[in-house]
Order: C-alpha cells, then sequence, then structure tokens
C-alpha cells in the first residue's frame, strides 16, 4: 500500500484507535517531531504557572485556611519543577518520548506528594478535593499523548481511592463523594485527551494528503515537461525545445554562435531498401554518433523527420565549418550496422552564423539555403 493510500484508509476509519498504520506513525512522528518537541516545552511551562497560580489563588482568595498548603506546594512543586527544568531546559536536544515520560513523570510526582501530604496530616475532607484539583489541570495542560493520559489517570485514581478508603477520619458517605469526585474530573479530562489528540491527527492526514498530492503532481508535471521537450525516437531535443533554445540564442549579449542543419542523404532509399525499422534504427545511431562529437554546451536537436540542427555557441565561421567538417566524416568514416546488414550513410550539412541582429526565423533560413547548396553541389558535404 503506497502511503496515499494508507493516509486515505486511515481518514476513512471509523473507531477510537489513535495510532496510525506502522508506516504512517513512523512518518507522522518524524514530520510532528520539532513542532510536538516545542509544544511539549511550552505546554508544560503553562501547567507549572497554572499549577502554582491555582495554588496560590486559592490561598490568596480564602479557599484554604490550613497553613499546610504550603508545605504542600512546595513538596509537590520542587520535585516537580526539578524534573521539568531537568528535560525541557537543560536538555533541549532530549528525545520527545524522554519529554513525555518526564512530564508524566512530573504529573505524577505533583499528585501523589498531593495526597501524600493530605494523607499524613490531620485533614479535612476539603483538602483532598483540593489535592484532586491540580491533577486534572496537570493531565489536560500537559497534552499529553491519550495512552500516557490513560496510565496517569489510573495511578492518579487507583492511589486517591486507596488513600480515601484506608483513611480512617472520613465517613462512608463522604469516602463515596470523595470517589466519585476524583472519578468525574478524570474522565472527562481523558475524553478531552483523546478527542483533541485525535483531531489533530485527522489534521495532520489532511495535510499530509494535500501534500503528497502536490509531490506526485510535480512529479508528473516534470515528466510531462520533459516529453514535451524531447524527441520520442532519439531522446533528444525536439523542435520545440530548438524553438525555446534558437530564441535564448539569438538574445544572447555574447558575439558569435552558429547554427548547423544537418540532412541525411538520401533517406528516402534507406527506408525504401531496409524498411522502416531500419531507419529509425539508422536515425538513433547516427545521433549517437553526432553526439559523441559535440561539447557538452552545444545542442543537438531534431529539426523534423530526417533533419537536425545543431548550436553552437560562441564558435566563429571557421571553427564551425571545422566542426561541422568532423561531424560529417564521422557519420562517414564508418557503415552503421541494422539487422546485420551495414548501412553506408552521408550527411549535407548547411551553417548559418549568427550576427547583432539575426532572428531565429533568419537564421534558420540561412542555414536552410546553405544545406541547399550543399545537396545541390552533390551531397555528403558542408556549405556555409
Ligand atoms: P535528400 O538527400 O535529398 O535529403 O534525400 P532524402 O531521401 O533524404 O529526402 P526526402 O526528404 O525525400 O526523404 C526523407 C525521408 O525521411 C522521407 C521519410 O520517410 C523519412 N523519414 C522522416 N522521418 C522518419 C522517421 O522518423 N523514421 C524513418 N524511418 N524515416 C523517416
Ligand atoms: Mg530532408
Ligand atoms: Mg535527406
Amino acid at each position: 500500500m503506497s502511503l496515499t493510500e494508507l493516509t486515505e484508509a486511515e481518514l476513512a476509519r471509523t473507531g477510537l484507535r489513535l495510532a496510525f498504520a506502522p508506516e504512517l506513525e513512523a512518518r507522522y512522528l518524524l514530520d510532528i517531531g520539532a513542532e510536538r518537541s516545542r509544544e511539549l516545552r511550552n505546554i508544560s511551562q503553562i501547567a507549572m504557572l497554572l499549577y502554582f497560580g491555582l495554588g496560590l489563588l486559592m490561598k490568596v482568595g480564602g479557599v484554604i485556611h490550613e497553613s499546610w498548603q504550603d508545605c504542600l506546594l512546595q513538596l509537590v512543586g520542587l520535585p516537580a519543577a526539578l524534573l521539568l527544568l531537568a528535560h525541557y531546559c537543560f536538555r533541549p536536544k532530549t528525545s520527545n518520548s524522554v519529554r513525555e515520560a518526564s512530564a508524566l513523570a512530573c504529573c505524577l510526582i505533583a499528585c501523589l506528594a498531593a495526597i501524600l501530604v493530605a494523607y499524613v496530616k490531620p485533614a479535612t475532607t476539603q483538602d483532598l478535593i483540593v489535592a484532586a484539583l491540580p491533577a486534572n489541570f496537570v493531565l489536560m495542560f500537559m497534552r499529553l499523548r491519550f495512552p500516557l493520559a490513560v496510565v496517569f489517570a489510573l495511578v492518579m485514581f487507583g492511589s486517591y481511592a486507596t488513600a480515601v478508603v484506608f483513611w480512617t477520619g472520613i465517613a462512608p458517605p463522604q469516602r463515596a463523594f470523595l470517589i466519585t469526585f476524583i472519578a468525574i474530573l478524570c474522565l472527562p479530562a481523558l475524553i478531552g485527551v483523546h478527542s483533541l489528540e485525535r483531531a489533530s491527527r485527522r489534521l495532520y492526514l489532511y495535510g499530509l494528503l494535500q501534500r503528497l498530492r502536490l509531490e506526485r503532481l510535480a512529479v508528473e508535471n516534470n515528466t510531462l515537461t520533459v516529453l514535451s521537450l524531447t524527441d520520442p525516437l532519439t531522446q533528444i531535443a525536439n523542435r520545440r525545445r530548438l524553438d525555446m533554445a534558437l530564441r535564448t540564442f539569438c538574445a544572447d549579449a555574447a558575439e558569435g554562435g552558429v547554427m548547423l542543419l544537418i540532412d541525411v542523404d538520401r533517406f528516402k532509399a534507406i527506408n525504401d531498401n531496409y524498411g522502416h525499422q531500419a531507419g529509425d534504427s539508422c536515425l538513433q545511431q547516427l545521433v549517437e554518433r553526432l553526439s559523441g562529437c559535440l561539447r557538452r554546451c552545444d545542442l543537438l536537436a531534431r529539426f523534423g523527420g530526417e533533419e537536425f540542427a545543431v548550436l553552437l555557441p560562441g564558435v566563429s565561421g571557421p571553427e564551425a565549418a571545422f566542426m561541422a567538417e568532423r561531424l560529417r566524416a564521422a557519420i562517414q568514416a564508418r557503415p552503421f550496422a541494422v539487422e546485420g546488414a551495414q548501412m553506408s550513410v552521408t550527411i549535407s550539412i548547411g551553417i548559418a552564423t549568427r550576427n547583432a541582429d539575426t532572428v531565429p526565423e533568419t537564421l534558420i533560413e540561412a542555414a536552410d539555403l546553405a544545406l541547399y547548396t550543399a545537396k545541390n553541389a552533390g551531397r555528403n558535404q558542408v556549405r556555409a
């Protein structure tokens, strides 16, 4: 299954499971890595602020009168803050899973310490309610991944319920109330964590699908561009590419530059005698040999049929005559082997030199005229 298909299948899937198929999950974790890292750092700072802020507000607002609240804040806040500092400030390269684990550890330490402090002091029911509150703020604002949030909620609920059950100072109706209270706090928080993670995962999938489609379009676009500029038989530049190159060639500020127009001599006879397939193979071999004689900066293009054009930038007339002669000689030097037969081939070449006011049309016209002269002079010739 391709990544696109996996993404589409994942978007169509209903149900409560959050994790994607392994391949997609790996890509997801990789893509959101940096963002998630930032989010974990920011959220934990906010959580710490809320945590201390809430404690202070309750103290200042007169919700809590007992003096042990200060002790509780210290006991709970200190280890949590130290852990956060160790993982979020001093070790910026920490992996996200370690950050998450340390976030979970902070939540657990903070909440268990709250229960412990409430347990060892002669506390009231109100103290226990207050001790349960930070648990849910931390859970919600830490944005733990759902499985970690479940672990956290279970440990929290378990320890809190155990503390309440074994606490001799509480009457049975109060116990039931307290256990229901913490369950009511944990459950919506867990549902919230789940929906939030599900929503952000789906949002990611839509974005990924869009990106994958754009990537595929870009590749297809690129292939189409290459195809639209390439001659399918010989794999060299086609007429469209030549026309584009000619415009640039003629607009070049630098002096010089020559265009060669090459025509295979009596090519129709090759087709007639050996067949069209042989003619095609002959054209392919011809292109291969011509390419071998050219520089990297030269452009060899199929002008049409058995005619080819060569753009030689920065070349003067005499140099071009020398290069054209070399091409002509290279083709004549050895016959082409086609389907077991040896085919002797020659070419005629017309040369046109570019000057300051040359436009593509006049350059082609001049090269064509020179080629015509070469043909008339008996073929297998070079004419300027
Ligand atoms: P000349 O020396 O005057 O150029 O003679 P010629 O036979 O080469 O010229 P003509 O223009 O009469 O014939 C060109 C032939 O090239 C006709 C056409 O069938 C053949 N041709 C054009 N394109 C292709 C091609 O892609 N493959 C094959 N096999 N033949 C082609
Ligand atoms: Mg021709
Ligand atoms: Mg010809």
